[in-house]
């Protein structure tokens, strides 16, 4: 692709957006970025890119400069419903999203991973097993590094793991992995979606380009990712936690086996550290994506007997008086709170809530009426929370995380479990995920110097 003279506009100036301005700054394109914030509120970004000849348009966008792009870059937070976006696309101007853009000047071969949830550990653990294989690998996309950086820096890579989230699909035209994972589907992002299958059509996009020689990792124990299968040109690996399959990866009463072409392998799952039934899916879709590009068995087993997980997600924090307190702050939807609460047989106090994403919380009302003691519910979302759940169990609305770290503290008995897994985002109370996190154990754990006076 000759970007020489080719005017385009870069929507978005985070991180990414950067990257991208100053790739193509680099490959001689006529650039003009636009952001909502204005000129003193981007301040720090416009002077790392004061070397550059641009055009800015700040604090507006306005529909004359989305048509005269010949290309138009939207970085991954710009909803593509952006109304210029959304009109620029009407009127036939072609837009892509970063990855789009990166991937036309990245050779080494791709593994994608998309899915509700268990993408950035599936894409941590996938770069681990490479890496540990002895294959130079690049590991970004949804998560650090920007794919745009390895396209800028012109290194040359074996391997490439991207996490990809639905609205980076939106954005895709001929993006082509040659692995492509979707983990899971359930509801997530209806306050950005008009319709739950909006989003579902956006995380298919992944499968879209691939052709015969390509794979499709499905897991088929999730309904809608199975119906997806009969539909691709890529060639389907299974992987199930629930059934044998004849090729694919599946588990079964302590080993997950890896059968293709013949070729079985299996390893035990007693030597791994990351808990919970649903990291079992993000350890066998690594296996499966890597096993399939060349890794060796044993030595991708080695690497994930060595993971020891991310955190935020299902952390233990500390134990007081009898009680194990965790975190899981990056429990941000229902689907990913399910999985929290199946990892614990009961004797739970679930302190949940946030900032409503609109949609349903009824899929978490078994588990709640099962293994759910007490259940106290904060932030914007409580309300909705308290009418789905609330008559379920033993339930308290508090007004902040201090007073629902202490009631959590007075109503749980010696043998139970707090596990802080909101199924709502961050922003209502906090500024994201790791702030929550950080400031929940900080009050739990200035239960442990009381327990000292
Ligand atoms: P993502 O990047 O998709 O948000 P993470 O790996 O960061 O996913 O995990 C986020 C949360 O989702 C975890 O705290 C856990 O509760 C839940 N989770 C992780 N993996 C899975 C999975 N395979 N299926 C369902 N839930 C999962």
């Amino acid at each position: 692709m000759d970007l020489q003279g080719k005017n385009i506009l870069v929507v978005g100036l985070a991180r990414t957006g950067v990257a991208v301005t100053r790739f193509l700054a680099e490959r001689g394109a006529h650039l003009t970025v636009t952001d909502m914030r204005d000129e003193e509120q981007l301040a720090s970004v416009l002077e790392q890119l004061k070397d550059l000849d641009i055009n800015y348009e700040l604090g507006r966008h306005s529909a004359h400069t989305f048509l005269m792009a010949e290309l138009i870059v939207v970085s991954p937070g710009v909803p593509m419903d952006l109304k210029p976006l959304a009109m620029a696309v009407a009127q036939g101007r072609r837009v892509v999203s970063e990855v789009e853009l990166a991937s036309w000047f990245i050779e080494a071969p791709i593994v994608a991973i998309t899915g509700t949830n268990g993408k950035t550990t599936t894409t941590t653990l996938t770069g681990e097993i490479f890496r540990h294989c002895g294959f130079d690998t690049f590991v970004g996309g949804n998560i650090g590094n920007p794919l745009i950086e390895l396209a800028a820096s012109g290194e040359r890579v074996d391997r490439v793991v991207v996490e990809l989230s639905s609205f980076q699909l939106e954005g895709i035209e001929s993006f082509r992995p040659n692995v492509a994972v979707l983990l899971n589907i359930t509801e997530d992002h209806l306050d950005r979606y008009e319709t739950y299958q909006e989003y579902i059509d956006a995380k298919l996009r992944i499968f879209e380009n691939q052709r015969a020689e390509d794979f499709a990792v499905l897991n088929i124990d999730d309904p809608l990712v199975a119906a997806c299968a009969p539909r691709l040109k890529a060639r389907v690996f299974p992987m199930s936690r629930q059934k044998e399959l004849e090729e694919g990866i599946w588990y079964q009463e302590g080993f997950i086996t890896f059968s293709f072409q013949g070729k079985v392998l299996r390893f035990g799952t007693d030597g791994i550290r990351l808990k919970g039934v649903h990291n079992l899916d993000n350890i066998m879709a690594s296996l499966a994506s890597t096993l399939l590009m060349r890794c060796e068995g044993e030595c991708a087993y080695a690497a994930v007997t060595s993971f020891k997980g991310l955190p935020h997600r299902m952390e233990f924090v500390t134990e007081q008086n009898g009680v194990a307190w965790y975190e899981d702050s990056k429990g941000t939807n229902v689907g990913s709170v399910v999985k929290s609460l199946e990892s614990f047989p009961g004797g739970i106090t679930l302190i949940a809530g946030g900032k409503d994403k609109g949609g349903s919380y009824e899929p978490l009302a078994p588990l709640v009426q099962e293994r759910v003691s007490h259940l106290i519910l904060i932030g914007e979302a409580k309300e909705r929370m308290n009418e789905a759940l609330g008559a379920l169990t033993d339930t308290h609305l508090a007004t902040t995380l201090a007073e629902a770290v202490s009631t959590a503290r007075a109503v749980t008995k010696s043998g139970g479990i707090v596990l802080f897994s909101p199924a709502c985002s961050s922003f209502d109370m906090f500024r994201d995920y790791e702030d929550r996190a950080l400031q929940y154990r900080a009050l739990v754990l200035s239960g442990d110097s009381e327990g000292d006076k």
